[in-house]
């Protein structure tokens, strides 16, 4: 089984990943490559993000990696938070904060319509590829369920009456933004370098 480094240190991730690739690839975390950085993500577009942490990982080991950059982009708000969703409420704030400034941006809109976007970067036999995925939904007016993380609890994706957050990690995956990217992923390796 191929070896893949997901240049991540978000354990969230690190889980959905897992959920849907372990039959496939044997993942390694950072953590469990040895490597102990806080990768930035200084740039405007999750393209450039994504991009900048799966090189900076392949720089560091020369093994093939990736890395995904996600953001929720609201209709109303113009697209945003979008590439900021992490620091939305400001430098080190927490994912309550961040959906506390949503919920309030939000007050009395009647428009909740919004979506994650996921965009991944890979680094295969030293060369570069992107992979995107989207789950359109909409914005609650409250948090509702325990799973998940980040704005889990006030996404409803189209299809559902159920926040992410209410639902278990493979339902959650019938919708998800990083599941569609995933499996453009797997289908890009398998068809090129006939993995399985
Ligand atoms: P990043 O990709 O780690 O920069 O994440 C951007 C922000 O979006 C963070 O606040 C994450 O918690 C949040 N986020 C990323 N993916 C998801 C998701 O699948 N559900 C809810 N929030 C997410």
């Amino acid at each position: 089984m191929n070896t893949l480094i997901f240049a991540t240190n978000n354990q969230n991730k690190v889980t959905e990943v897992r959920s849907v690739l372990a039959d496939s690839f044997n993942i390694i975390t950072l953590r469990e490559a040895g490597i102990d950085i806080d990768i930035p993500e200084p740039h405007n577009t999750l393209e450039a993000n994504a991009k900048e942490k799966s090189k900076t990982i392949f720089e560091l080991t020369k093994k093939n990696c990736f890395s995904e950059d996600t953001g929720l982009e609201v209709e109303t708000l113009h697209g945003e938070p979008g590439v900021k969703s992490a620091r939305y409420a400001g430098d080190n704030r927490s994912f309550d904060d961040n959906i506390d400034k949503l919920l309030l941006n939000l007050k009395d809109k009647e428009n909740r319509a919004a979506r994650f976007r996921t965009v991944i970067s890979l680094i295969f036999d030293d060369k570069e590829y992107f992979f995107e995925g989207i789950c359109n939904g909409k914005i609650t007016d409250e948090r509702k369920g325990l799973n998940g993380f980040g704005y889990d609890p006030v996404f409803i994706p189209d299809g559902s009456d159920k926040t992410f957050a209410e639902m278990h990690i493979t339902e959650k995956n019938k919708f998800s933004h990083r599941k569609k990217a995933l499996e453009k992923l797997i289908n890009f390796l398998n068809i090129n370098y006939g993995q399985n």
